[in-house]
């Protein structure tokens, strides 16, 4: 992708162990947008414990979420109380929701979260100003609620986006209030304090950008190349990964570390194959064979039945869906890499057993493997016509890739270029000892 889907701004320094950045004084003092913060309990209604305790959640509550937000983090236990400092002054940042090309996945996942602290914490820190989905407001009421935001707090608002954009045929495939989303993503986005995209069709385009599809879909950060964007691909994300990542800006001043595809460290630095609760079984070479065979019932590997966890960087299987109740290796079916750039064409069929997957080893990055998938979904895409369309807009040719105005830079490699090429295809130092013929 040519670091099109990354975090602008660089990754934020950590240390070795990974550690956060140590918190700047004067980010603490005034905040990460200019405005000071108050001790606890002498700002009234915006101190997050009053928020909390008024819906019946204790401070005990709150510090066991500082805790388990600290945890997902990969930070020691005893930034918990650091956190839970800087949450309970910090003071409430606008917050706008933007929904493109989407199934709403994401908001649905957010409004579902069920642990009484989430949802809770994120809405009372934050200022939730414009959610089309869940907003009061309609009509003029509501459009008026996003423009004031981006008038009043340039600069000062964070943006979550939902959905792809389609930039095909001036970008009509989606309109709101009369304005296409790429227009309202420009705006708002490029005068945001940071943008977290949310889903994997905001990431890179998802569904609507695979093979064949007509809208020329793409993700948040080929549109606005110079904003500062943090990506949470999945199908949908984790609503864990999207508060998480929040509270390290609200506590640090700093968006988390990301790879080169501006996905946090924090979740989607691992192999899900390296934490995935059936590993053992693969090692042991117990594999599924069939839906519903004694394997199936008994929990063993599901490599056989297609599934992708080999191949696939993200935190599922420890932080888990509804609640950390399940996710879906655990209620038996295989993962299907969905936080994997262009996974609707590179994954699929869904059902097909990798075949070289990489990734049995502790030294190969969510890079390598992203740029090496990457490299794969450019050679598929070719067949499929997706590359000549990209190419005729980098050069220009606009009139050929069937629009107008500028490139949007999903870049996919060209054959030669780095990332371009097939996955690596022997993993070097393989821990698993099954049987994978
Ligand atoms: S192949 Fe899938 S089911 Fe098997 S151990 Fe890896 S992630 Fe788990």
């Amino acid at each position: 992708m040519g670091g099109a889907a990354t975090n602008r701004s660089g990754p934020v320094p950590v240390g070795g162990d990974g550690s956060p950045p140590a918190p700047d004084p004067t980010e603490q003092a005034h905040g990460a947008h200019g405005r000071a913060r108050e001790p606890a309990g002498t700002n009234g209604e915006d101190s997050i414990l009053q928020f909390l305790a008024a819906r019946g959640i204790s401070r005990r509550a709150f510090l066991r979420f500082c805790g388990a937000m600290a945890a997902a983090l990969a930070l020691p236990a005893g930034y918990g109380p650091q956190i839970a400092k800087a949450l309970s002054t910090a003071p409430r940042i606008p917050l706008v929701w933007l929904e493109g090309q989407d199934c709403a996945g994401n908001t649905e996942g957010f409004l579902r979260a069920s642990h009484p602290t989430v949802a809770e914490l994120v809405l009372d820190t934050l200022s939730l100003n414009y959610h089309e989905t869940i907003m009061a407001p309609a009509g003029r009421a509501a459009e008026k609620s996003l423009s004031d935001t981006i008038t009043a707090s340039p600069g000062q608002y964070i943006a979550v986006v939902e959905g792809a954009v389609p930039v095909a045929e001036d970008g009509t495939y989606c309109l709101i209030a009369g304005r296409t989303f790429r227009s309202m993503v420009e705006e708002v986005c490029g005068k945001a304090l940071l943008t977290i995209t949310v889903g994997t069709c905001a990431f890179d385009g998802g569904l609507p950008a695979a093979s064949g599809g007509p809208t020329g879909a793409a993700g948040v950060a080929a549109i606005v190349p110079g904003a500062k964007v943090v990506n949470l691909p999945g199908c949908p994300m984790n609503v864990q990964n999207l508060t998480a990542t929040i509270v390290h800006y609200l506590t640090f001043g700093a968006l988390p570390a990301t790879d080169s595809l501006g996905r946090p460290y924090f979740a989607y630095g691992q192999l899900l194959h390296d934490q995935c609760e059936r590993r053992a079984h693969f090692d042991a070479g117990e594999y599924v064979l069939s839906w519903g065979d004694e394997g199936s019932r008994k929990g063993w590997c599901l490599y056989k039945m297609g599934c992708k966890g080999p191949e696939t960087f993200a935190n599922c299987p420890t932080v888990r869906f509804n609640d950390r109740t399940s996710w879906p290796v655990k209620a038996g079916h295989g993962c299907v890499g969905c936080t994997m750039p262009r996974f609707w064409d590179q994954m699929s069929p869904f059902y097909r057993r990798l075949s070289n997957p990489p990734g049995f080893a502790v030294d190969v990055t969510a890079d390598q493997i992203g740029l090496g998938l990457v490299g794969a979904v450019a050679a598929l895409s070719v067949a499929h016509g997706t590359v000549s369309y990209v190419r005729a807009r980098r050069a220009g040719d606009h009139e050929a890739a069937g629009e107008s105005g500028p490139v949007p830079t999903i870049v996919l490699p060209e054959p030669g270029e780095p990332g371009a090429g097939a996955p690596p295809t022997s993993p070097p130092g393989a821990s698993g000892g099954g049987e994978v013929s």
